[in-house]
């Protein structure tokens, strides 16, 4: 069986053909290069609007570096057409093997894609030669149509949150699905337990914009009628963005925000009113009273226990905050 016959098997292109097969022995390790020609009467397609037009002329011979082979490396040979288009003007023809103008082909990316879930990409790029950036950039363009192609159906409720990311405060806008992930979806029994990330937007800012929402296409599921509830911390660029791009869908506030926002209500009283007190010369009552206020009642020790029932008799707008944060 010839390599020819092996390649057509496994990586046909419908308008191409493969032509001689080079053994090189000058590179380290060697690499095999085949030749590609265009099927004869076969016309080119523009890589602007992808419609077929009268060539121009041809470019000089580009090596595109496909899955390597036994060790060795694998190279496709062609020199692209130009063609006259109609729409475009002169422009180089679509090529089905490639990824624009990156010297790697298309098959041979979604390979390192696949290994760069399962290496780290700096491993990845020790055992297939090649650098980091060009295994990034291949991890990139599987993310980028995973994005393209994301399935969104049957997603109800949203949340949606940041994450700190690396150094400094750097901050990932993360949307995920907060129901349990159908059993088999995304290709692993792992995910029925697990929440589904659905989009996420990168800021270096205190908070990243909120565009999650509009790169997950909640527009989209609304219009379906799909999207019935959305959980958020209540920062306000994501209440805008959520009114904005899913009013229909119920808005439900997280709980611990809820709670965390009440706590710090209840403290910016206290040290205000201990503040006031003290200047008007009353007796300080609340001062050392920050975490009776603020621990759960059932984490209190005894004495804070008993320290707290004192302090609620006062009549002290710090005591009325206290009974109104702990109703909820
Ligand atoms: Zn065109």
């Amino acid at each position: 069986m010839q390599l020819k016959t092996i390649l057509n098997r496994v990586q046909k292109f419908k308008s191409f053909v493969y032509g001689a097969v080079r053994w090189v022995e000058d590179s380290s390790p060697p690499a095999l290069e085949v030749e590609l020609h265009p099927r004869a009467n076969g016309q080119a397609v523009c890589s602007g609007c992808g419609r077929g037009g009268p060539g121009y002329d041809r470019l000089p011979v580009r090596r595109f570096e496909f899955v390597p082979l036994w060790g060795m490396k694998v190279f496709l040979v062609y020199a692209p057409r130009r063609l006259a288009c109609p729409r475009c003007g002169v422009k180089v023809e679509r090529l089905p093997w490639a990824l624009g103008k990156h010297p790697l082909t298309e098959a041979y990316a979604w390979f390192l894609a696949s290994w760069a879930k399962r290496l780290s990409w700096r491993e990845v790029a020790e055992v297939f030669h090649m650098s980091w950036e060009t295994v990034f950039g291949a991890v990139e363009m599987a993310v980028l149509w995973g994005r393209a192609h994301v399935d969104l159906s049957g997603i109800h409720s949203l949340g949606v949150d940041e994450l700190a990311w690396g150094r400094g405060h750097r901050y990932l806008t993360v949307v995920y699905q907060m129901t349990p992930v159908a059993s088999g979806c995304c290709g692993s029994e792992r995910n029925a337990r697990s929440r589904r990330c659905c989009a996420s937007s990168v800021g270096w800012a205190r908070k990243s914009q909120g565009q999650g929402l509009a790169l997950l296409g909640a527009p989209r599921m609304q219009r379906s009628g799909g999207l019935r509830f959305i959980c958020s911390d209540m920062w306000k660029p994501y209440l805008k963005v959520i009114a904005k791009k899913a009013g229909q869908a119920i808005h439900v506030l997280d709980r611990f925000h809820i709670m965390a926002h009440l706590s710090k209500a209840i403290d910016e009283v206290r040290a205000q009113e201990a503040r006031q007190l003290k200047a008007q010369g009353f007796d300080p009552v609340l001062t050392k009273t920050r975490w009776l206020l603020l621990k759960r009642p059932e984490n209190l020790t005894e004495k804070q226990e008993t320290r707290l029932s004192d302090l609620l008799r006062y009549n002290l707008r710090t005591v009325r905050a206290y009974l109104v944060g702990s109703k909820n």
